[in-house]
Order: structure tokens, then sequence, then C-alpha cells
């Protein structure tokens, strides 16, 4: 287990549409252990591989830090509603913007052990989902933000909500 480097907005791993996984490997189930440690050190909700330079399709979100979600080849198959609300990249430290997204997510993805789970989520889960499904075809939040990309606030409770 390690913790990874985070690519930063510009580089073009970020913007490269990443490649399904067919079968779990030692070396992808490594990677998937250091996407958490690199989410939890950054005090992320969530990270896309290629964030770490990994060009397939593994999302690790947890969005109340005791709750972590492995999602393998993640596809959203429905959502409901809409909500509104600032949202960060841990690729894009230091700003935020407004970014709707829906209000009510659920993903069809397979678990570490290759199996298929749904996974639904609200609020804040939703969002994640949505953003690091983006991650994984070359989609930023940056695209999406409504008005402009502002500085983060000084350290307040809301570190946490990066993505
Ligand atoms: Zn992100």
């Amino acid at each position: 287990m390690a913790i990874r480097n985070v690519r930063k907005l510009g580089d073009e791993t970020l913007e490269t549409v990443c490649r399904p996984v067919k079968k779990m490997t030692d070396h992808i189930s490594e990677l998937i252990d250091d996407m958490l440690d690199t989410m939890y050190d950054a005090n992320g909700v969530g990270l896309a591989a290629p964030q770490v330079g990994v060009l397939r399709r593994i999302v690790v979100i947890d969005v109340t830090g005791e709750d972590p979600h492995v999602l393998i080849n993640p596809e959203i198959i429905e959502t409901q509603g809409e909500q509104k609300c600032y949202e960060g990249c841990l690729s894009v430290p230091g700003k935020m913007g407004m970014v709707t997204r829906p209000a009510y997510v659920k993903v069809k993805a397979l678990d570490r052990d290759m199996n298929e789970y749904e996974l639904e989520g609200e609020e804040l889960l939703a969002r994640a989902i949505c953003h690091e499904v983006d991650h994984l075809d070359g989609i930023m939040y940056t695209t999406k933000v409504e008005g402009d990309l502002e500085d983060m606030t000084p350290p307040s409770d809301d570190e946490d909500d990066e993505e």
C-alpha cells in the first residue's frame, strides 16, 4: 500500500477515456489499495484511477470516512432530480465550482471480487458517483462549472468535500 501522486488539471491522463477492467489481478488489487490510501491521505471523498495515472475504469468513494466503496467498470443506470452544489477535485487543488448533478443516482459496478452489485446514493454520494464516473470518461468537473471556478475558502469543515 502506498500513497500515489495525484495528477493535476492539464495532465492528459485526466482527459482520456479509460479502459474497462476484464479481470482482477494482484496489480489491480494493489492499485485499489493505493487509491484508497491516497484518497484518505488527501481528505478526499472519491478518487478515480486516471487521477493516479492509470487509464482503467476504477473508482473509490467514501463520503463518510468509514464507508469505502470500490466501483469497477461503473455504469450509472438511473438518476433522479437535481442538486446544485459546490464541488472540488483532488486534481484541481484549492478550487471549487458550482455544478448541477442528479439528486439521486443508482450505479451498477463490479466489486473487488468482480461480482456485480448496485449502489444507490443521494446528496454527496450521488454527486461523488457522477464526478468519479465522469473522470473515467476523461471529463473534468471544471467543464461543467456554472459561473467561475473559485478559490476555496480557508480551512473549514467543508474541506472534506474534495473529490
Ligand atoms: Zn475529481
